[in-house]
């Protein structure tokens, strides 16, 4: 080892393979691992015929799910997306409102706003957290809205703000006493995106219980996966009530009529989808804690690197780590896509930060702040290999 060795594409390269050792290559972004009792629960879906809309998975992935997440009621669904956008429907988001979300996240929550009929409202993010700035928000809505009777209403745009909707990036939680703090001063329930998050936890509480409700994603990049899937948790139970409701079609119980009370979606997640929800929950805690090792390696070799931070966990939090990344310093920004270029040549997949929203053309001209944290961000932020195998035993 040189001293003072300044990051560059070689040394990148390099950094990664230390901590990842020898394995096939490509080495992806993040890949699912099963081995517990995800064949055995599978199969039995196949050998029962019980692999469609209902069944026993379903309602025992629900139960451990609120369990572990420390919530009263868990709904699961068939992604991350209709979770959000439910999340939404459920805390009285209505067409014509706009809904905060930090513009520094993918492009899903965007979209599930846009789904509810709602308009997405863009704010600056936190450097220490990678997710929505609380004090920049409080600022803002000071300035830019009226309280009244009838809501937040945004008095340049005198649209109603339905929700604020953080988002915990890569995994790593949001100040979300803070956040709560200004959505109470103002009026405005919280909708949690923890699509990216669960088992992280914000002052020992789960991410997912931190809101009046919370979406979670089981897609196959994510933490654990249910090839695709999601869930909302809520601490509500007429909340929870109303979302299985409508994730399910908004029938209402009878032996053998088919009547429905209002319109709604089929968002119901298979059983043999909840199958394998089962196991992967089962083996959370070593998913877990091989990603914590995983994160720890990279921190420690990355540090002989100048130039660039491994992204931490924030103070008052547990991450997951879902996905790592590093943030280059501003000097070496101009350098990212020749690391891009390099490492992915290389077989070693890395990605960059996702284009903020306010620079993708459908949400580009929706209302929001000065952004100018977030920009600076994406430029200089490089995601890399994060799957809990590269680990072999935590
Ligand atoms: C993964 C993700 C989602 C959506 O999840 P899907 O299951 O893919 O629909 C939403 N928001 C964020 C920030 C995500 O990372």
């Amino acid at each position: 080892m040189t001293t003072s060795m300044m990051v560059n594409p070689a040394n990148f390269i390099d950094a990664l393979r230390d901590v990842i050792g020898p394995t096939d290559s490509p080495v992806s972004l993040h890949e699912p691992t099963f081995a517990g009792n995800e064949w055995n629960y599978v199969k039995q879906c196949i050998d029962t015929g019980w692999v469609s809309s209902v069944g026993k998975f379903v309602d025992e992935f629900e139960r451990r799910l609120a369990e572990i997440c420390g919530v009263e009621r868990a709904v699961a669904v068939v992604n991350g997306t209709a979770a959000l956008h439910i999340c939404l429907l459920v805390v009285g988001v209505r067409p014509g409102d706009e809904v905060i979300i930090p513009a520094l996240t993918f492009v899903a929550t965007a979209n599930a706003v846009s789904h509810a009929g709602a308009i997405p409202h863009l704010v600056d993010s936190d450097h220490a957290t990678l997710g929505l700035d609380p004090a920049k928000l409080d600022r803002y809505l000071d300035e830019i809205v009226d309280s009244g009777r009838s809501g937040c209403i945004n008095r340049l745009t005198g649209r109603r703000i339905g929700a604020i909707m953080p988002m915990h990036t890569f995994g790593h939680p949001v100040d979300m006493d803070a956040v709560s703090s200004v959505a109470s001063r103002f009026g405005i329930p919280v909708v949690e995106d923890a699509t990216e998050a669960v088992g992280s936890a914000y002052k020992g509480r789960p991410a997912g219980s931190l809101g009046s409700v919370a979406a979670l994603s089981f897609n196959g990049n994510k933490t654990i996966t249910t090839g695709g899937g999601g869930a909302l948790l809520t601490n509500d139970p007429e909340l929870g009530r109303i979302a299985k409701h409508l994730t399910t079609t908004a029938k209402t119980p009878h032996a053998w009529d088919f009547h429905h009370d209002a319109v709604a979606y089929n968002y119901r997640l298979p059983n043999i989808n909840a199958a394998l929800g089962c196991a992967q929950l089962e083996n959370l805690p070593d998913l877990l804690a091989r990603k914590r090792v995983l994160a720890e390696r990279y921190a420690v070799r990355f540090s002989e690197l100048h130039g660039l931070n491994f992204i931490a966990e924030p103070a008052f939090a547990r991450s997951n780590f879902w996905l790592n990344g590093i943030i280059l310093d501003r000097d070496y920004a101009s350098d990212r896509n020749k690391i891009l270029e390099a490492t992915n040549n290389a077989g070693l997949m890395t990605r960059p930060c996702w284009i903020p929203m306010h620079r993708l053309p459908m949400y580009r001209d929706c209302p929001q702040m000065e952004l100018s944290q977030v920009d600076d961000l994406v430029a200089r932020i490089i995601n890399i290999p994060s799957s809990p195998k590269l680990v072999a035993h935590a």
